[in-house]
């Protein structure tokens, strides 16, 4: 593949705040799709809105990407050839084709105020700056000359808008959803340029970069489909038709009962997270949750984004990266949004956590037990992570089920309790400390052998005596085979956990 051909996709977001988990499934397709292709995937920060900065969102995205194992080959901090990669660094190139559309008459000045605006709008139902309302407006198209001068002449604030031609059909072919036909009299002459700032809008600044770094497909949401026919027709009026890019319009995220986009406040309502990592405003001190933070595998999310909205052609749905490299296809994306389900994102969890060694469960198991005081090896961890597992769809999940292995339970759920704990039971237990003493190897298998023998000798209810076992060793009813949680916390442990509920239990 000689480099002309080579496929170059961006993910272009502005960082205005941390970034939505549609933005990620949107970078995830770029992703997967130029790896498929030997292509590049590239980050562009998109922030010629000034007024929309924010702090940190920036920072953020690159640690989001670090962190879900998808790195970009060019942008901000892989650097590349194209850049710079935020736009606010490429300021002047941009002007160079405000001035190329106004000398192509393909674009003119205007210097209606705020309020000359407004009250056009007030004035005309559904008023839209466009062929049929320019000439009432005070721009280049419509002032004399002379009135142009003086304008100049008094430094007046203007801005720039495209020209768009009326009643031309505009077709934006759409690898997802074919030919999308939009007939341009619907569109208006937009803002490219202002000159309060000197610096292009959103959709200027789009295609011209999308040119320079010679972007080959345009992957993004569906809420930027009703841009594509301006930038088609931006492209004609750059001359740059042979190189625009290909478009494919992904189908929105939709609330977990399908009415309407998933938005933060589903997430608050519902208590998952619809952001990759945790983010705290900067200005309202506000935390939204993240799926890092939640106890989210990384791989797991991204299994679980790449089936929203397309599907692999075939029922399996736990796949590698490399897997979905090799099946992603823009005829597999559906065109209708994809419901957003929570349960099915911790299945996946729940899925990777079986799958991911005990030695990596371990390091990220590690911070919550140091939070709990635990300074246990990495061996025993990993061996209790190893009982447990199968119960865990979080991190979270190794502690709540496994804490029991770190420290001796200090109270007694009180419903088992009741439940579980009778007048004989402290008898029956002295009696199997005594057993358990006598066990030479305790390996899980043996004690298993011994104390069962020894129940069926004696006739004793061995659902009573197991029963009244594991809330001694585990302070619960939960919890692995009963000779593995002993096997690991050994004999000694073992003994004096038995030995503590009979003296406390029931002796308040
Ligand atoms: N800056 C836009 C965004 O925030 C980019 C849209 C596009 O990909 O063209 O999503």
């Amino acid at each position: 593949m000689n480099n002309k051909d080579q496929v170059r996709v961006r993910f272009a977001p502005s960082p205005t705040g941390p970034l939505h988990i549609g933005g990620v499934r949107t970078a995830l397709y770029n992703y997967l799709f130029a790896k498929q292709q030997e292509g590049k995937f590239i980050l562009r920060i998109e922030d010629t809105d000034s007024k929309r900065f924010v702090e940190g969102a920036e920072e953020y995205i690159e640690e989001a990407f670090n962190w879900l194992g998808l790195p970009f080959d060019e942008g901000p901090t892989a650097g590349g050839k194209y850049g710079p990669y935020r736009q606010s660094e490429r300021k002047d190139m941009y002007r160079l084709y405000v001035n190329k559309l106004l000398n192509a008459e393909a674009a003119y000045i205007a210097y209606d105020t705020a309020e000359e605006l407004d009250a056009k709008r007030k004035e005309i139902n559904n008023f839209q700056y466009d062929a049929s309302t320019r000439m009432q407006m005070r721009n280049s198209l419509s002032l004399s000359k002379e009135e142009i001068e003086e304008l100049i002449e008094k430094d007046a604030p203007y801005v720039v808008r495209i020209k768009v031609d009326p009643n031309i059909d505009i077709t934006v072919n759409d690898l997802i959803r074919g030919e999308v036909i939009i007939n341009s009299s619907i569109l208006d002459d937009k803002v490219i340029f202002k000159s309060s700032d000197q610096l292009p809008t959103y959709h200027l600044a789009n295609i011209v970069d999308d040119h320079l770094m010679r972007i080959t497909h345009v992957i993004r949401g569906e809420e930027w489909l009703p841009s594509a026919p301006l930038h088609v027709w931006m492209y004609k009026c750059l001359g740059w038709e042979d190189t625009m890019p290909q478009f494919a319009h992904l189908p929105l995220l939709l609330k977990p009962e399908g009415n309407g986009k998933l938005s933060k406040r589903d997430g608050d309502r519902l208590g998952f997270p619809v952001f990759p990592l945790e983010w705290t405003d900067p200005t309202s001190k506000e935390i939204s949750l993240g799926y890092r933070e939640n106890g989210y595998l990384p791989k797991a999310v991204v299994n679980f984004l790449a089936l929203l909205g397309w599907n692999p052609g075939h029922d399996e749905e736990i796949m590698t990266i490399d897997q979905m490299i090799d099946l992603f296809s823009f005829d597999r994306c559906s065109k209708s949004g994809a419901k957003f389900d929570y349960e099915k994102a911790k299945w996946f969890n729940h899925q990777y956590i079986q799958f991911t060694s005990d030695k990596d469960l371990e390091k990220q198991l590690r911070p919550i037990l140091e939070k709990n005081n635990v300074t246990a090896s990495e061996e025993y961890a990993e061996k209790v992570i190893a009982l447990v597992k199968n119960r865990a769809n979080f991190i979270e999940d190794l502690w709540e089920q496994g804490n029991f292995f770190f420290e001796a339970p200090i109270e007694y759920d009180e419903k088992t309790v009741k439940k579980r704990w009778k007048e004989d039971t402290p008898q029956h237990i002295a009696q199997l400390i005594e057993v358990i003493e006598s066990i030479a190897d305790f390996s899980s298998e043996n004690q298993e052998t011994v104390v069962k023998k020894w129940i069926a000798s004696n006739q004793l209810h061995m659902g009573k005596i197991m029963n009244a076992f594991r809330l001694a060793l585990v302070g619960a009813s939960k919890g692995p085979h009963i000779f593995d949680i002993t096997a690991l916390i050994g004999k000694q442990e073992t003994i004096e956990r038995l030995q503590r509920a009979i003296e406390t239990i029931n002796k308040e």
